[in-house]
């Protein structure tokens, strides 16, 4: 058996793994998601338009970890490219990729029409768009819902398992029983393993008895602060800005961290912790995906399904919230005064409406941003949460940050370095571990930590493109 990383490979984004089997038939490939990369532009656009592999031929079945972009979101070049197998995955990753996918065939469509005004044909990075809105769509027709907790035939020699990974709504890591010359083996890949106690969803399983772990280590270096933390946090930050009779811009991430921030709102408000004032949605994704979660049940920890589900009520809607409908009334909040709370799209500020309020409110003192999520090198997020930047670009216009800035770490949704060492160790008969989705500063220590507790394991951190053959 073999293992290759076509992305996420000492670097955070671009998921996707090959898992390679020997059967009496010949090889089969399987793809363990198929994500965008994300970062620099030009070089994000080369990554995300190469396959080292041939989808048509070389694909026998793709699986799925969960509906974030960086390990969906080149399905639709998989199917444009040739790929008709399966795209195996929980049913509300299924629902949320619908979402998320043409939302990312309308920004691709976008960013090909900027560059095309831009930028001279000779240095665009593709021919016209990864992929459409079109593209998304059709692509659907590949994906079929699974239940946590089954087995489910892959392909020849091949099932899988999902189990809980306590991420996001419907994430899941994925067990592979593999027989290999009449020998069963199993394989486990931990997707993007969450935390326990976070909002909304259940915390994660443990992993069954697996000989090959596949882990993510995106904080393989680093501690998180308690998730409580973070509500506190998020309650002063806007009982100061009301106060001062200011705005609260929240970046939202879409999926997940947007709904979280809503219900922790809402559990502040039921318990008037927060002032009564006007909580603004202005996010059409953050809105339909809110859609999908409330058709997901089945997702949810017993607390949030108890509390709410179970009595038809909305989690994600109380009285102060109100969901945007039309770029008109996006606009018309800039000359309503405070306080209020605005969440807008994108989560680190490179695109979307969350632009148009900074541009509108950074320079008023009474203001503030509330960082809730990580902040990638090289976007506007970043530099408004660098306290070291004291003037900010926004549509070609230099602004000082004049508004209160926020960054509240502890919304993470994965798991820190004491999760990921509980993680690893609680798997005893694990031989063979495999870092993935991780900077190489983040899985060097993570490795030298496991290797001092547990002396025989083998450790790889493959560079992209690497055969790693399974010892285990
Ligand atoms: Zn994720
Ligand atoms: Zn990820």
């Amino acid at each position: 058996m073999k293992f290759i990383p076509h992305g996420a490979a000492q670097e955070v984004t671009g998921s996707c793994h090959e898992i390679q089997v020997e059967t009496p038939g010949g090889v089969r490939r399987i793809l363990l998601d198929c994500g965008l990369f994300q970062g620099r532009r030009a070089e994000s656009a080369q990554k995300n338009a190469a396959f080292t592999f041939d989808p048509k031929q070389d694909i026998d079945a793709v699986v799925l970890t969960h509906a974030h972009m960086d390990h969906v979101g080149r399905i639709p070049v998989l199917f444009k490219r040739g790929y008709v197998g399966p795209v195996f995955c929980t049913f509300a990753t299924k629902d949320l990729a619908e979402v998320m996918l043409q939302d990312g065939g309308y920004i691709q469509e976008k960013d090909e029409e900027y560059f095309r005004k831009h930028i001279t044909r000779s240095r665009l990075p593709t021919e016209g768009p990864l992929y459409t809105q079109e593209d998304a769509k059709s692509c659907l027709v590949l994906f079929r819902g699974e239940n946590m907790n089954e087995w489910f035939p892959v392909c020849d020699n091949v099932r899988a398992q999902f189990i809980e990974a306590g991420h996001i709504v419907g994430a899941v890591m994925i067990v592979l029983e593999v027989t290999e010359s009449g020998r069963k083996r199993l394989v486990g890949f931990s997707g993007d393993l969450g935390r326990n106690l976070l909002p909304i969803i259940r915390d994660p399983a443990p992993m069954p008895p697996v000989e090959t772990l596949i882990c993510e280590s995106t904080y393989g270096n680093r501690m998180h602060e308690d998730i409580d933390t973070a509500r506190h946090a998020l309650r002063d930050a806007i009982t100061r800005t009301a106060q001062r009779g200011g705005k609260v811009f929240i970046p939202a991430f879409s999926l997940e961290r947007a709904q979280e921030i809503l219900f922790d709102l809402h559990l502040l408000w039921d318990q008037k912790e927060i002032p009564a004032l006007p909580v603004i949605v202005d996010s059409p994704l953050t809105a339909k995906v809110t859609e999908v979660f409330m058709k997901h049940p089945e997702c949810y920890d017993k607390e949030i399904y108890e509390k709410f589900l179970a009595k038809a009520k909305n989690p994600f809607q109380f009285s102060l919230v109100r969901f945007t409908e039309t770029p008109e009334e996006s606009k018309a909040l800039n000359a309503t005064p405070g306080p209020m709370v605005i969440l807008a799209g994108s989560g680190m500020c490179e695109a979307g409406r969350i632009r148009h309020h900074l541009k509108n409110g950074i320079e008023d003192a009474r203001n503030a941003v509330v960082a809730v999520g990580y902040m990638a090198v090289n976007t506007l997020g970043r530099r408004l949460v660098d306290p070291t930047i004291t003037q900010v670009k926004i549509f070609d216009q230099m602004l000082t940050k004049k508004a209160e800035v926020t960054s509240i770490a502890a919304y993470s949704g994965h798991a820190d370095r004491a999760d990921l060492d509980r993680f690893v160790l609680a798997t005893e008969q694990v031989q063979h571990l495999i870092l993935v989705h991780g900077e190489i500063e983040q899985m060097d220590p993570f490795a030298q930590r496991l290797v001092k507790t547990r002396p025989g394991l083998v450790i790889h951190k493959p560079e992209r493109e690497e055969v790693v053959e399974l010892v285990a």
